[in-house]
């Protein structure tokens, strides 16, 4: 086998020898113990905080959004309802190991089970429990190898606390075997440049010294490259490196045509680095991620605090504001809570908000006394909208509460289908391509095994986006992408030639999109999504609107993917 397949995460392309991840430490035995509970109990004690000092320390020298992640895991390791759980377990006759490895077991199964969101933490505790368990045996935690020369790390997955503490001098490239576009892994690479692909399901082959290239573009992993390829990766470096130090400059076609290019953000302590790399706005603030871990839910006061100090960062400029978009990967105990067995298609978005609706008004009236304190131009929007009565719902409450400018997101297709009557009822649409490609594919977005089918490149999702695009042009509504569809250089394009206005992604995208889109006219833009539409899968899609931009440019693109998967 030459190559290996899996998930890219960017666009990037870096070569060097494997380095493996050391393997996790053997489950502790089930022996009863022979020491006193009481020692046991101490050393528990004594690990349990070293692990947390050394999270806590690791969180303040990552800073960004690794912060965070890490701070959380340090909180879980000294958890007051797992050292009480660990307690329990010595007083039952385990040892100490056994006691922080069945407890901390015992919690992850009902993080998984709850899905979404929580599940996604379970891997972290799973992590901390290791980092205890390594402590309790003096041997050193299982983390990224060192070496003193570049090289690939090859892992299972990589834990938050791993990844966060990356040395990019060293570690060029990540492959792992698990994880999917939503994991930590891949949010993490995404946020710091790594070039990874992840989801490689035969990566455990990759043996320690092989000679890889990894190509983030292909999700390809090829073993032992020739001379030529890696010519060719160096030639797609430069011209990376190239895109990111050009100046920045409003986003914009070859013939002059303005596309406004925005920042998805989770907080308002991202602002400033959005800005920093050039954003002209925001196309979409998601406002849940500040509530994640509340049981009530905010108030008008604290909200309005957060939504000025977001709006108070681009003064005078376009901010997009989402409401609440609880349900599935992302719960609100406040919102929904009910156990529902397929929850991605259940109580979710605008459906929760309607179910409680004192919560969607204050939130309203939050971003209305924000919208009054700032000069920023605020646009709000509802989350998993269905169709032209739900869309006019949320547009008069919106705009009964004094908001100025009101729309609705295009994540169902029947929203899409019904696209004439939802843009003449709303002030605009924004269309969220993780949702609608994840509900037109009828693929989980948070399941491994069917990740295959979430790529928005599917002529069926473009066609839908079509239809959207051609509606907010007949009606003049602006019609903005926030998906991560909007974050690929080359389908942004495309979503562009099918009726996109503005586009909207993680900051770091912005620069390679920017550059891709100087480089074609409309109609260029108007071709090229032809191109791809009239193609049967989604990997010929990309393929043929590839081959038609490198046509229209008279040179093929290193970052073009041409390669059909
Ligand atoms: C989307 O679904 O594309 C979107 C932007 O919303 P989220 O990813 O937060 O569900
Ligand atoms: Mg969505």
């Amino acid at each position: 086998m030459r190559e290996l397949h899996g998930i890219g995460v960017g666009r990037s392309v870096a070569s060097g020898p494997v380095l493996r991840m050391p393997d996790p430490l053997e489950e502790p035995t089930t022996d009863q113990r022979t020491t006193e509970a009481a020692d046991e109990k101490d050393a528990v004690t004594r690990a349990l905080s070293a692990v947390a000092d050394d999270l806590n320390r690791r969180a303040e020298l990552a800073g960004g959004p690794a912060k965070d992640v890490l701070g959380a895991q340090a909180l879980m390791a000294q958890d007051p309802g797992l050292v009480d759980d660990v307690a329990a377990r010595i007083d039952g006759g385990g040892t100490g190991e056994r006691a922080v490895f069945e407890a901390f077991a015992a919690f992850q199964a009902t993080l998984t089970e709850m899905g979404g969101y929580m599940a996604e933490r379970a891997a972290d505790l799973a992590d901390v429990a290791q980092r205890i368990i390594a402590e309790l045996r003096g041997v050193p935690a299982p983390g990224i190898p060192t070496s003193n020369t570049p090289f690939v790390l090859v892992a299972h997955d990589l834990a938050p606390a791993d990844t966060a503490l990356l040395d990019l001098d060293k570690v060029v490239a990540l492959v792992t075997r698990d994880g999917g576009p939503t994991s930590h892994t891949a949010i993490l690479a995404r946020a710091k440049a790594i070039t990874a692909v992840v989801g490689v399901a035969d990566a455990d082959q990759l043996a320690e010294g092989t000679m890889v290239m990894v190509d983030a573009a292909s999700g390809i992993v090829t073993i032992s490259p020739t001379g030529e390829e890696l010519a060719a990766a160096e030639t797609r470096t430069a011209e990376l490196q190239a895109i990111a130090a050009a100046p920045i400059t409003d986003g914009a076609l070859a013939d002059g045509e303005k596309i406004g290019l925005l920042a998805n953000l989770g907080a308002p302590k991202e602002a400033a680095g959005a800005v920093e790399l050039g954003a002209e706005g925001v196309g979409l603030f998601r406002t849940e991620f500040m509530f994640l871990g509340s049981t009530e839910a905010p108030s008008v006061e604290s909200q309005q605090a957060s939504y000025t100090e977001v709006l108070s960062a681009f003064p005078g400029k376009k901010v997009v504001v989402r409401c609440l978009d609880a349900g599935a990967d992302k719960p609100l105990a406040f919102l929904n809570d009910a156990e529902e067995e397929n929850p991605a298609l259940g109580l979710r978005g605008l459906r929760a908000l309607r179910a409680n609706e004192a919560i969607l008004r204050d939130q309203l009236r939050a971003l209305a006394g924000a919208q009054e304190a700032t000069t920023a131009e605020l646009w709000v929007m509802a989350p998993m909208v269905s169709d032209v009565e739900e869309t006019e719902y949320f547009v008069t409450i919106a705009k009964e509460l004094g908001i100025r400018v009101a729309g609705v997101m295009a994540e169902i297709p029947s929203l899409a289908l019904m696209a004439e009557q939802v843009a003449a009822a709303s002030d605009f649409v924004s269309i969220g391509t993780n949702d609608l490609t994840q509900y037109t594919m009828a693929a989980d977005r948070v399941l491994g095994s069917v990740a295959e089918y979430q790529n928005p490149w599917h002529p069926a999702v473009l066609r839908l986006i079509k239809m959207i695009g051609s509606a907010g042009a007949s009606t003049s509504k602006p019609v903005g992408v926030c998906g991560e569809a909007a974050a690929d250089p080359l389908l942004a394009v495309v979503l562009v030639g099918l009726g996109a206005t503005s586009l909207s992604m993680t900051p770091a995208a912005l620069a390679g999109v920017r550059a891709e889109l100087a480089k074609y006219t409309r109609v260029d833009a108007q071709k090229i999504a032809a191109a791809a539409l009239q193609a049967p899968t989604a990997a010929a899609a990309e393929s043929a609107a590839a081959a038609v931009a490198d046509e229209l440019t008279n040179h093929p693109s290193p970052t073009h993917n041409t390669k059909e998967k």
